[in-house]
Parts: C-alpha cells; structure tokens; sequence
C-alpha cells in the first residue's frame, strides 16, 4: 500500500484511465511502491507534476499491418510503437512480435526501458513497439512480407534523432535486416543509424547479439562479489528460455565456471545434469528455429519434460530468468529458495510476479531487477548508434570492455542508490531510484510538463 497521498492519486488514474492495462499497472505500482520511500524529500515533483507525467507516454501509435500468406490469403494484424519518454535521448526500445502483444504489454516495456536506458547512463529515451503477428510456423518469405508492411506504415516515425526500434521477442537479426531493407528503399537513403540489431556488413556492431545475455551475467558476477563474496565458479544455474537472451546468457555463464544444467521453451524444459551442450541448443534454435524438445533426442544423459514452469523444480545456486514476463509467481520463488538459490537475476523482463519478488528478498536472496540486469543489450545498441555516427566499427573485444564497464558501473549505481535511500542490498528500489533521478531531474530542468 502507498503510503504517499499523491502517489496514490497517480496510481488510481493509471488504473481508472486504462483498466485492462494489467502488466502496465503492476510495473507502475512497483515502481512508485520505490518512489514512496523518497516521495517526501522531493515536494518538487508533485508541485510540477512530474509523476503523472512519467507514468503517460509522449505518444502511441497504432496501425493496421496487411500482409498477403503464400496462399495468397490476406491477413490484418495490429502494429504499435508507445513513443514513451524523449527526455534524456531519441526514443530506443525493442520491437517485439508475438501473438500476446497488446497495449498493456508494450507500455509496461516502455515504461521499463525510460528507466534502463537511463541506467545506462547512455543518452536514449524509452520505447517500445511490435505486432501481435506470430513469426513462428511462417515462412521466410511470409516473415519478410510482413517486416516490409510493417516498416512500410513505422518509418514515418522513426529516425536516428527520433526513434531507434532494435529486437525483442520475434524480431532478431533476420527480421531486422527485412525492416532496416524496407526503411532503404522507402525512404530511400542509408540511415544505417535508424535501427540497431543490424547485420556486422551493413552498420551492426560485435557483441549485439551476445550483449544481454553476456550483460545478465556480468552484473550477477559482480552481485555475487559484492554481496556474497562469491562468483559463478562451479556453481549450477537454470536458465529458463532458450532465445537470444537465454542463449547467451548460458554461453557466459559457462565460460566464468558455472554449471548450466537446464533451458526451456514455451511447450517445456531440458535437463542436462551435465551441464547444456550449447553447440546443440545453437543448432536447433539458431540453426533451425527448431523445438528446446529435440535436445533430449540428442544428447544421452538429459531429458525433456513438458510445461515450461515445471523447470524452476530443479535446484540451482543461480536462477536466471530469461523467457519473458510473469513466469515466476509466489509459490514457484518458494519452491526455488526451498532448493537452496543462492542469488537470482531477472534476464527477461519483469519474469518475476511482485509476490516472488518479495519471497527472494525476504529470504535475504540477493535479487537483480530486470531493467537493470538485461540493460545490457539496449546499452549495446547504444555503442552501435555511436559506431554508425563515427562511421567506425570497433573490435569485439573493445565493445566487450564497454559492455562489462556499464554492467558493472549499473550494479554499484544501483546497490548505493539502495544504501542511500537506507535498503541496503534492495536492488529493485536502487533502480528505480537511480534510473529515475536522472530522467526526474532532465524533465524538471527542460521544464516538460
Ligand atoms: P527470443 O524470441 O529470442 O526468445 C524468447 C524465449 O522465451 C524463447 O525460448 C521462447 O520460447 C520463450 N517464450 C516466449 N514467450 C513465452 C511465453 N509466453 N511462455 C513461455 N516461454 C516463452 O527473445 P529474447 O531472448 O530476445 O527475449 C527474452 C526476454 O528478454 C524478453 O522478456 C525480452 O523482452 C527480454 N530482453 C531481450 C533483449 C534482447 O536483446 N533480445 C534485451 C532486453 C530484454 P518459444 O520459442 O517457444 O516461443
């Protein structure tokens, strides 16, 4: 319960304006449930009305996306773009594809990425767009039809200096050179600065791909030395998802000395008590867009268990959320502490119900948010904006240095950001707290009210 007689009013209009908008609402609650322990310091913010204005997006963009199947049949979806703030930089947030995306799902995103972009400490706004089209069981050719009708009606309102989109959920390298190919041709210039998730030969950076995954684990690393003096070393870690994010979060994590014993996808889980082939999982995701399911035909030794949240029984000292949202609820967090977790990071986001939030840090769990732990792909899209204006593209190993830099430089933001507010070690309130501050700050200095 807000204790903050303002707070509670911005949340009410939150919730009385939109009330279908469920995810918005929780993401939003969490947030100002942090605000409230520094609301009373800061009389400026409702004086000036900064919080009403946080919590409503600059602008949302709705479109109909006509596409043509290889039948020749005809099909509506929706497209959107929630322009959210524009305060500290160009909007930039993902753009996902996925038959669950609906308004509620895109603001909540986008109201994230305001506060992870800012823990970047990288100039960007926040954004998020996407379609409830289903990439899965398409062909290339429909995939690459629907990306042209997509891009087709969202160029009018992007730009380097205006709205950055990368990939999310359903948008990875391919889906971004159909996009970045149709922006070319229709607006008819190379502004290889218009999206960022690019192919290495046409404006991409080293590291993009692997950047939240690598990202996720960097910051676990440096919680792990910091608040239990201890590191991934021949640690067992359960990774649920088997994406872009989770794949590479495995990578990491293996390559500092852990022990990656599970991954899923949305039907169910893998267990490899020998620790996750990747080269396995590479090739039946990345290879083939194939099934997590196939693993267990593949290599002797595993199995393959139906339902993807029947992954979190197995027992791990690291958990690493990496699917997508609301996957984690109050009982699946107890049976997690109940098996011994030693420290847990959301690599999706917001893949933790408030209520499993609380049981991790009741436990004493040390708990690593989402807009924190996976800023680490958008703040790579940061370094290729800064490649594709320098026209220069750096090593893997320099963008590698950045990309360890800022998770690094995030975790000890947010971990003194909770010190100063007197919550030792509650990283959820030192990132709401810390990415909040600075946009709070910019808005009441521009005067954007
Ligand atoms: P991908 O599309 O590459 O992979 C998503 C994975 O999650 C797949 O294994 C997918 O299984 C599973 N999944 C998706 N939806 C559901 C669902 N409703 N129930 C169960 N499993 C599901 O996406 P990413 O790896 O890129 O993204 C994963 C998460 O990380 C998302 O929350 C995203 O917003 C977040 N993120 C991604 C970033 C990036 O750089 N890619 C940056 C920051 C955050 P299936 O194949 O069966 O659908």
């Amino acid at each position: 319960m807000l204790k903050s007689t303002y707070l509670q009013r911005v949340y009410t209009e939150v919730t009385t304006k939109d009330p279908y908008e469920r995810e918005f609402h929780q993401t939003v609650l969490e947030f100002l449930e942090s605000l409230d322990q520094i609301i009373d310091q800061h009389p400026e913010y409702e004086k000036k009305a900064i919080i009403e204005t946080f919590v409503e997006p600059e602008r949302v963009i709705s479109f109909r996306v006509p596409w043509v199947d290889d039948q020749g049949k005809l099909h509506i979806n929706r497209g959107y773009r929630v322009q959210f703030s524009s305060a500290i930089g160009p909007y930039k947030g993902g753009l996902r594809f996925h038959p669950t995306v609906n308004l509620s799902i895109l603001k909540f995103l986008g109201f994230e990425q305001i506060l992870k972009n800012s823990l970047t400490t990288l100039p960007m706004g926040g954004a998020k767009g996407g379609s409830d089209f289903d990439p899965k069981g398409k062909s290339e050719e429909e995939v690459m039809r629907f990306c042209q009708s997509f891009m087709t009606e969202l160029q009018r309102h992007i730009g380097q200096f205006v709205d950055v989109p990368a990939g999310d959920i359903g948008v990875g390298g391919r889906e971004i050179g159909y996009l970045f190919g149709q922006y070319r041709r229709v607006r008819g210039t190379y502004a290889a600065g218009v999206l960022t998730g690019k192919g290495l030969s046409f404006g991409g950076s080293l590291v993009r791909t692997e950047a939240t995954g690598y990202g996720i684990c960097y910051l676990t690393q440096e919680m792990l030395a910091k608040m239990k003096n201890d590191s991934f070393e021949g640690k067992t870690v359960v990774i649920s998802g088997s994406g872009n994010v989770a794949i590479f979060a495995c990578q990491k994590a293996t390559q500092l000395g852990a022990k990656v014993v599970a991954l899923s996808d949305s039907n169910g889980y893998i267990h490899d008590p020998n620790g996750i082939n990747l080269d396995v999982v590479k090739d039946i995701k990345l290879g083939h867009r194939g099934r997590i399911s196939e693993y267990a035909g593949r290599v002797p030794g595993s199995t393959y268990t139906e339902g993807f949240r029947g992954i979190w029984n197995i027992p791990c000292d690291i958990a690493l959320p990496c699917a997508t949202q609301n996957e984690i609820d109050g009982n699946i967090a107890k049976t997690i502490v109940k098996n011994g977790v030693m420290a847990v990071t959301e690599g999706a986001n917001m893949p933790c119900l408030p209520e499993a939030m609380q049981v991790f840090q009741s436990a004493g769990i040390p708990f690593a948010p989402s807009k924190a732990a996976n800023a680490g792909g958008v703040a790579t899209s940061g370094l290729e904006m800064s490649q594709n204006s320098m026209r220069y593209s750096w090593s893997f190993e320099e963008v590698d240095r950045r990309l360890k830099d800022i998770m690094t430089n995030i975790f000890h933001n947010i971990y003194n950001a909770a010190e100063e507010c007197g919550k030792p070690g509650d990283l959820v309130l030192g990132a709401n707290i810390a990415g909040f501050m600075k946009v709070a700050d910019v808005m009441l200095s521009q005067g954007l009210i």
